[in-house]
């Protein structure tokens, strides 16, 4: 309001000067007399028509700046949104492979991926929305097992990957055996008086061990397979490199 009604003044007020100059040069080119009235007119014309012109323009401008800033606030939350899964809130698979390939540079890094075991059993005997809040005690269980700064995926519908950008492998194998602890420990009742176990298996790969991330995250990806085959609810964190490189042979 203060702002428009300086810029109205700033515009009407030398309008208004310059009217009542005018009209002095046109008395003292003509050399006609000007009464006391046509100056005080000249002089408010100006405001009079200027000032409500000028507010409604400022008026409208602020307007249009908001609706740029609530259109610049949309845009940024749209494209938060589109990073992550809306179901638990962690990064999609699109963008935690482009988060890894961020971290591709550094020397140290990790990988760890898991998948629930026997899930569908869990859909099969307790319904859909059960499954669902198994999942999210599941997400809930890695976010309290990794460290702040590593970077959690859900790359799968019950398959989940963790990037930890400087983690060493003596460092990843304790964060995944942290999280196939915590995941082990959780409390799950989907009916009344019923515990339904939930365990992950778990692969682990540095990102050192292959030629880039990605190569990583297949190995990663082979060893959480061999869990599965292994037993399930266990860390497989060595093995399979070969098998790996020969993929990439293939592809
Ligand atoms: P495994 O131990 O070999 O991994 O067995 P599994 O049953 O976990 O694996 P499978 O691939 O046979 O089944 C995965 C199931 O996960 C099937 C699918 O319906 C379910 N699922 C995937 N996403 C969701 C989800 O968002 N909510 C629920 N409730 N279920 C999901
Ligand atoms: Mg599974
Ligand atoms: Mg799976």
């Amino acid at each position: 309001m203060v702002t428009r009604l300086g810029m109205a003044l700033a515009i009407c007020l030398p309008s208004a000067a310059l009217a009542v100059g005018l009209a002095y040069g046109i008395e003292w080119v003509l050399a006609a007399p000007i009464s006391g009235a046509g100056l005080l007119s000249s002089a408010l014309v100006p405001i009079i028509i200027g000032m409500p012109v000028i507010f409604f323009i400022e008026g409208q401008n602020l307007k249009l700046q908001n609706a740029v800033m609530t259109l610049d606030l949309m845009r940024e939350e749209a494209e938060e949104r589109a990073k992550r899964d809306s179901m638990t809130g962690l990064y999609n698979h699109q963008h935690f492979m482009q988060k890894i390939r961020e971290g591709e540079r550094r020397e140290d890094g990790s990988l760890i991926i898991l998948d629930i075991d026997h899930f569908k059993n869990i859909n099969d005997t307790f319904g859909h929305a059960q499954g669902d809040e198994a999942l999210i005690k599941v997400v809930a269980a890695v976010r309290k097992a990794v460290r702040a700064k590593d970077v959690v995926g859900r790359i799968g519908g019950e398959e989940f990957a963790v990037f930890l950008q400087d983690a060493n492998k003596e460092e990843a194998k304790k964060v995944a055996a942290r999280i196939r602890k915590t995941v082990e420990k959780i409390d799950f009742v989907p009916e009344e008086g019923v515990k339904a176990p939930l365990t992950v298996s778990v692969g682990v790969a540095m990102k050192n061990e292959m030629d880039n991330v990605v190569g990583a995250m297949q190995l990663a990806d082979m060893r959480m397979y061999k869990a599965k085959e292994s037993g399930r609810n266990r860390v497989v964190d060595s093995g399979l490199e070969a098998e790996v490189f020969d993929l990439a042979r293939v592809n």
